[in-house]
């Protein structure tokens, strides 16, 4: 019997070995990485410039030191998200959730600043911010909140794309400071918002006061084409919680802020002992040079057109699949109906994807995947996906999403 703790039900496969957009499994099978560990892989596998970097950092002996002392590599890796944010101060930790968590007690002490003494932050339906009990609260799912009630309080929950619904809050609840949303939902399924909608909300952020913190932890850092989807929408948040691909596989998260959120926390107000440690902002200084030195923004525009089209195309007339949509290398197929089986079925394809949503087959693959790794990708999937469609909707299991 495993000593693991039973929290996923996992896949009959362990990877050994990676190159690129490719992995081994143990019996030497290789299979096309469709999903870059949940958006993190950003530069795929064993990638040159990454490996030397940790390397050395390694084999100088600093790993970690403390957040007690100055440490170079936080500075060049805060001075590197500056720049591509757009933004002025970082804060290191070392995951999605913990990003959001600081996010949420920025916009707390944001709001008792302001005299407002039970402030309280706008989240979303479908939306998902990780499971912590603060962020958990603040999700917008059912499913990760039964069974550890009581929620966290200070969160007002209304639908996506409806600003009136926005507008209807602000009226009525005063108490509110904040509106926390993931410019693309990636949990709940690829929901592509209209940049107008971001904009509006932005709008109304602007007319309150309020800050704007974009949750861009699977969707940020170059995966739709530019560094950041609010850059898409033209304007820029107060607060940017990021983690999943900033290390390039390193476990990094990080809380930005800038604008009206600039300068709330001050010391004594927040912390982490292993945040921002010299080998997770090796990890960062070396992804993100990486990143813009092989114009990975660029490509992820340029393929990720590649899959999608070549998915509408192949996919063309098949009964069964009700929209392929996404911003670059965040791609997701809804089918109509519940689809988890998909990822086996691939997966014995040589194929590495995800099913979000019960009837999403999600694609996240690492940012250096190539045109004809694009292709590759779709002449494995359509047909996988066609098979699935095509078998009698009885004898598709009743799926749960992993
Ligand atoms: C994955 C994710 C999180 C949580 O990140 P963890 O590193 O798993 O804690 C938060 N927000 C979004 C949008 C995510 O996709």
């Amino acid at each position: 019997m495993s000593h693991v703790m039973n929290t996923y039900a996992r896949l009959p496969v362990a990877f050994v070995r990676g190159e690129g957009v490719w992995l081994w499994d143990q019996s030497g099978k290789k299979y096309l990485d469709g999903l870059a560990g949940i958006a993190v892989n950003t530069l795929g596998y064993g990638h040159p410039a990454l490996v030397k970097a940790l390397t050395e950092r390694i084999a100088s002996g600093i790993t970690h030191t403390s957040n007690l002392f100055n440490i170079p590599d936080q500075e060049a890796a805060a001075d590197r998200i500056a720049e591509i944010t757009g933004l002025d101060e970082v804060f290191f930790c070392n995951s999605g959730c913990e990003a959001n968590e600081a996010a949420i007690k920025v916009a707390r002490l944001y709001g008792h600043k302001r005299g407002v003494e039970r402030p309280e932050i706008i989240v979303f339906e479908h939306a998902f911010h990780g499971r912590t009990l603060a962020t958990l609260s603040a999700t917008g799912s059912r499913k990760v909140q039964a069974g550890f009630e009581p929620l966290v309080s200070g969160f007002v929950r209304v639908q996506l794309d409806d600003l009136d619904a926005v507008r209807a809050v602000a009226e009525r609840n005063k108490n509110v400071v904040a509106v926390l949303i993931e410019p693309i939902q990636g949990e709940g399924g690829i929901h592509v918002p209209r940049m107008e909608y971001l904009r509006g909300l932005k709008d109304i952020c602007d007319q309150h006061e309020w800050l704007f913190m974009a949750d861009e932890v699977q969707c940020g850092l170059g995966r739709t084409g530019q560094w950041f989807v609010y850059q898409h929408a033209g304007f820029q948040p107060d607060v940017l919680p990021l983690a999943k691909g900033l290390g390039g596989g390193v476990a990094v998260g990080a809380c930005v802020t800038g604008n009206r959120a600039k300068g709330i926390f001050t010391p004594g107000k927040h912390g982490s002992t292993f945040g921002g440690n010299p080998l997770a902002c090796t990890a960062v200084v070396a992804t993100l040079d990486a990143m813009k030195k092989e114009n990975l923004l660029g490509n992820a525009t340029a393929v990720g057109r590649t899959i999608r089209d070549g998915l509408v195309e192949a996919l063309k007339g098949t009964a069964g699949v009700v929209e392929v949509r996404g911003m670059g290398l965040m791609i997701g197929i809804e089918l109509d109906r519940p689809c988890a089986e998909i990822v086996s079925m691939a997966l014995e394809n040589g194929l590495v994807l995800n099913v979000t949503a019960d009837s999403v087959i999600r694609l996240l693959p690492p940012l250096v995947m190539t045109e004809a790794e694009g292709r590759q990708l779709v002449d494995i999937l359509a047909p996988v996906i066609k098979v699935f469609l095509a078998r009698p909707v009885a004898a598709a299991p009743s799926a749960k999403a992993g």
